[in-house]
């Protein structure tokens, strides 16, 4: 049979270009799942993916009712899930007053952390019964996060310190709003939220890997400087972004090339190592990387999975 893959924010960017890669291999039958059914109705069909491989259903992070509804909902369809791609992300580089997901969290973390955990969390149960060969939880990481690189060096620095501000609910008052209880910068917290998420992964790892079998890896697709995860830059950034990205860095690549790279870390049978944080090289052969001492903190992934499951009500 087909496999099923679950991305989240497969409507533009890496996902839809992810979504279209699994798909055009026929291998595949993709749920993509999205805030804006019909913009993602439309990237599908604009990007010619078959309509006999993939599905929109909706789902919106920043709203944990939506994230359960959605589970819900895959539940009763009844069909098997095999691979689930947390991929969907918002950044605000711009901002200077912070905004709150339905339930009162910064967005940022709100979205690309807490509602990807408690998705993750509550689809645990399908991946661990599905009769697939290779089962994985694939959570999109990044080199900003990662202050062990040059990029991740780039300040405001990706920092969580002792989570008092999440402990504090990431809700805006008592200096909560960021994860290590400093003042709001939309920046900073879309790098924090990658931290989350690659510290996640590793614990999702070290708890239930041995167990379930399941492959648990994050990656760090390459500078995709086209998306629409720039799109509330400055005009200037966002014309000058690809060329710096192209010429003087040369991080860049192409939307189509970094669906390759996840459709990769989705299906290839070479890479189903798990706990790993993969990249790419220049010929684009990929390997595993090397993670920062904060993203790959212990002490820090457990503690940030016991407060995440206070906020999202699992715990
Ligand atoms: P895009 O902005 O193109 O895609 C982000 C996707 O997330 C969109 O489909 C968007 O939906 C969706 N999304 C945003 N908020 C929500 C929400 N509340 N609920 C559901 N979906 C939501 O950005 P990219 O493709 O660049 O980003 C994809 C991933 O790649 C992210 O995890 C990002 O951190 C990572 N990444 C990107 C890099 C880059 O250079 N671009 C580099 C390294 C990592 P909608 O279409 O409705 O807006």
């Amino acid at each position: 049979r087909k496999g099923n893959v679950i991305i989240t924010g497969a409507s533009s960017g890496l996902g839809l270009a992810t979504a279209k890669a699994l798909a055009d291999t026929g291998k595949w039958h993709v749920i993509m799942a999205c805030r804006d059914f019909l913009k993602a109705q439309r990237a599908a069909k604009s990007a010619g993916i078959d309509k006999e491989n993939f599905i929109v259903m909706h789902l919106d992070l920043s709203s944990l009712d939506s994230v359960r509804q959605f589970v819900d909902n895959f539940k009763r369809s009844g069909k098997p899930l095999d691979v689930l791609v947390c991929n969907a992300a918002v950044y605000q580089p711009t901002a200077k007053e912070p905004s709150f997901t339905a339930d009162g969290f910064e967005l940022s973390v709100g979205t690309n952390h807490l509602g990807h955990f408690l998705l993750a969390r509550l689809l645990l149960d399908d991946l661990k019964t599905s009769d697939y060969p290779s089962k994985r939880l694939i959570i999109v990481g990044s080199i900003t996060g990662n202050t062990n690189t040059l990029a991740g060096n780039v300040p405001p620095k990706a920092n969580l310190g002792d989570l008092r501000g999440m402990a504090g609910g990431l809700s805006g008052t008592n200096s909560s709003v960021m994860i290590d209880g400093g003042e709001f910068d939309g920046a900073k917290a879309y790098k924090d939220s990658k931290v989350c998420n690659m510290l996640t992964m590793q614990e999702f790892h070290r708890r239930y890997h041995e167990e379930t079998g399941i492959t648990f890896a994050s990656l760090y697709p390459g500078c995709i400087a086209t998306t629409g995860l720039f799109r509330e830059h400055i005009p200037l950034f966002r014309l000058l972004f690809p060329p710096f990205q192209k010429y003087i860095t040369k991080g860049y690549v192409s939307e189509e090339e970094s669906g390759k790279r996840l459709a990769q870390v989705v299906g290839e049978p070479s890479l189903t190592k798990s706990g790993v944080y993969w990249s790419w090289n220049k010929t684009s052969a990929s390997f595993e990387n090397q993670l920062s001492e904060e993203a790959s903190d212990v002490e820090k992934a457990r503690k940030l999975w016991e407060v995440s499951e206070k906020l999202v009500g699992l715990a």
